[in-house]
């Protein structure tokens, strides 16, 4: 049902909105002033009609053009979530699906929640009423799982279809199957960057609308020598800007939410005083109500600036920019499929990222750029272009989920860029270890299971092993808490003091279990604000993990794993727990050298060391980790004292002292480990 209604038609004051049949507010007519200038209304007629004409389409458009917060309301007035069916809008970033779907709230006079919503992981803002859904893009691809032909939409819109992400990818070759299925459905991918043809011949030769920026000139200045601290020298131009520039704000990008907090608390500490410069972070950990305080001006008289990670390089736009400080880092998750190592590293951004960071700051007027590196390293160290994720990613989510979606022949699936055959043939391997695909690669029933979880293939196999093992309740607690932003706190001003709290929640045996103590305590603390307060605990982090268990939960009962009545095995609660874990991460183990002084993986023979911040104090001959991080050497982050028995029962082809590969103090320790293993 499109065209019921000309997208011309604007609302005038006194017109009742056709959604909640109440009269448009002030700010509603106020907004829509500023929406009409922006460079998408111009076309507004363009889109909807490309949209009618062609099942799948493109647009490109400048960032801050309004394609995100625009475009799908176009095709909402055109009567496209008629009929039960709504309009589904991608985004690759969390921050930017709950921020957007939050401003088009307000555009349109509604709730958010009610005609507009937004579903990410771990929680959904949605319900019966709502029309126009943002999303991130991996929570469309697991709503596919349940209803492959996204029977519960008119419109998918790809947003941001630049960025490549993997589930935008998987999406695309996804989305080209159902479109054949579905005369009715259509797809809208847009992009912020000039890869326009790239995107239009893989949607065989699909209409292309490009809406046309207005950019204002930005001067670019490098570095004239590489510089050694980037957060030091990235505070000290903010100072020297807001000191000798002009009115305008600033914007710069950090990679994280450590490095962020580190300028924003320098930068309050040198200006806070003299109380003309607003300090902003931005990054997606941050609630809700402190992300939306980057986006009002500033009162006159003051300066912002905003410290953001990469999401405000095209997904989210800020006005007022004009002044763009670029470090050339961004935070990217790179995984080794040689080395199985997954990685988030900082790592130099591409060339069309500068471009669009530098973009950032003649929006409004003309800007300038510090780039904080040299031009040379521009011109020779910058890749031209973001390596797509699904290329530098741990394929066996991706395998698992297409293998659930039904895709039988993973080779040959229309992705815009195929993996190596290789990596693809790693996970399915990996996938095999965990028993999550029999030899002809078939998902088995634990691997069916283990798809509905939307967590990492180790931590959903161990939540299954913890069914067998009556300690459900316990693993999903953990895995909660290794799925939110780490919860113990350590501030500048008093480290020893919230070390010391912090270690009342220590379990001897490592991270897994205190976690799993900390959880707990706080699930059953008289007040949970004073208890986060007393024991320097993020409160926020904690009621995420409460949130995320509690999903967990429900997908178990929806599973059929529950607590087994029976005592779990072995007697203890912690040792089932540990067994558990070890199914689904016996590949993430590591045993000490002989000298005692790091660990080797067993996985890739690699030098680690356990993270300076483990509760783990001692040093085990063998460990679990839940991840490594590189940094000046590389660490096992969330690590828990396993024994070898644990290991050989887990995976005895693997731990077999006759058959395995490790140091010879390592095989000796299987070796008289072999004759406890229960038969
Ligand atoms: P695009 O998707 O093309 O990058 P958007 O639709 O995100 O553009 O943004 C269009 C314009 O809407 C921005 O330039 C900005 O002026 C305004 N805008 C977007 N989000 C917000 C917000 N949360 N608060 C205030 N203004 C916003
Ligand atoms: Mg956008």
């Amino acid at each position: 049902g499109a065209g019921k209604k000309a997208v011309h038609e604007v609302p005038r004051p006194g017109d009742k909105s056709s959604l909640t049949g109440q009269p448009y507010s002030k700010r509603f007519f106020e907004i829509l002033e500023k929406r009409a200038k922006l460079p998408c209304w111009a076309l507004r007629e363009e889109a909807v009609r490309m949209v009618a004409e062609s099942q799948s389409s493109v647009l490109i458009g400048e960032t801050g053009s309004g394609k995100t917060t625009q475009v799908p309301q176009f095709l909402l007035e055109a009567g496209y979530a008629s009929g039960g069916k709504a309009i589904a809008v991608t985004q690759p970033r969390r921050v930017a699906a709950m921020s957007v779907a939050s401003r088009v709230a307000q555009e349109m006079d509604v709730e958010l929640g009610q005609e507009v919503g937004y579903l990410i992981r771990f929680e959904d803002v949605t319900s019966d009423k709502t029309v126009l859904k943002y999303m991130t893009d991996g929570m469309l691809l697991r709503e596919c799982m349940s209803d492959p032909m996204m029977s519960n939409y008119s419109v998918v819109v790809l947003d941001e279809a630049h960025e490549r992400t993997l589930s935008t990818d998987i999406l695309f070759g996804l989305l080209k199957e159902v479109l054949v299925k579905r005369s009715d459905l259509r797809c809208l991918v847009m992009s912020a960057t000039l890869e326009a043809e790239k995107f239009q011949e893989y949607w065989d030769s699909a209409p292309l609308l490009r809406v046309p920026g207005r950019m204002f000139s930005v001067e670019t200045f490098f570095s004239l020598k590489p510089q050694k601290d980037y957060v030091e020298t990235a505070v000290e131009t903010c100072s020297l800007i807001h000191v000798n520039e002009g009115p305008g704000d600033i914007l710069l990008f950090l990679c994280g939410e450590e490095e962020i907090e580190t300028a924003c608390a320098q930068l309050e500490h040198e200006f806070g005083e003299r109380g003309d410069l607003m300090v902003l972070p931005l990054y997606s950990s941050l609630p809700m109500q402190q992300q939306r305080r980057v986006f009002p001006p500033a009162p006159e008289g003051k300066r912002k600036v905003i410290v953001a990670t990469n999401i405000a390089e095209t997904s989210l736009t800020i006005d007022g920019i004009v002044y763009v400080v670029d470090p050339g880092f961004f935070k990217q998750s790179v995984y080794n499929p040689r080395t199985h190592v997954e990685s988030l590293l900082v790592s130099p951004i591409s060339k069309a990222s500068a471009m669009q960071r530098a973009g950032r700051a003649g929006r409004t007027r003309p800007g300038k750029c510090f780039r904080l590196y040299t031009k040379d390293a521009f011109e020779t160290e910058l890749p031209e272009s973001t390596h797509p994720e699904i290329l530098r990613s741990n394929l066996s989510s991706v395998v698992i989920t297409l293998k659930k979606l039904g895709v039988e022949d993973l080779v040959h699936f229309d992705f815009m860029e195929p993996p190596s055959p290789e990596s693809m043939m790693r996970a399915l391997e990996m996938l095999h270890f965990l028993g999550a695909v029999d030899d002809e690669c078939e998902l088995t029933e634990i691997g069916t299971h283990m798809a509905e979880f939307p967590v990492d293939p180790h931590l959903s196999r161990s939540l299954i092993a913890a069914g067998c093992r009556g300690c459900i309740e316990e693993t999903l607690a953990i895995i909660a808490m290794l799925s939110v932003p780490p919860p113990f706190q350590r501030p500048r001003w008093n480290p020893k003091a919230a070390d010391k709290a912090h270690r009342v929640f220590a379990s001897g045996l490592g991270d897994h279990l205190s976690l799993l103590g900390t959880f707990c305590r706080f699930g059953s603390a008289e007040s949970q604000k004073d208890f986060c307060q007393e024991h320097y605990l993020s409160e926020r982090s904690m009621k995420q993990a409460e949130n995320i268990a509690r999903q967990l939960r429900g997908i178990c009962q929806k599973r059929g794993l529950t607590r087994k009545a029976a005592a779990p095995d072995g007697g203890s609660l912690t040792l089932a727990v540990r067994k558990s874990l070890v199914e689904g991460f016996f590949m993430q183990t590591a045993y000490i050298e002989s000298g005692g002084k790091h660990y080797i993986t067993v996985r890739d023979q690699q030098a680690v060391n356990i993270h300076p911040a483990s509760f783990l104090q001692h040093k085990p001959e063998w460990v679990l980790y839940n991840e490594t991080v590189v940094t000046d050497r590389c660490y096992m982050r969330n690590v828990t004292a396993v024994a070898p028995e644990m290991l050989i029962e887990a995976a005895p082809r693997w731990f077999h002292p006759d058959t395995c590969k490790f140091a010879e103090q390592a095989r000796k320790s299987l070796e008289r480990a072999l004759p406890r293993v229960k038969k």
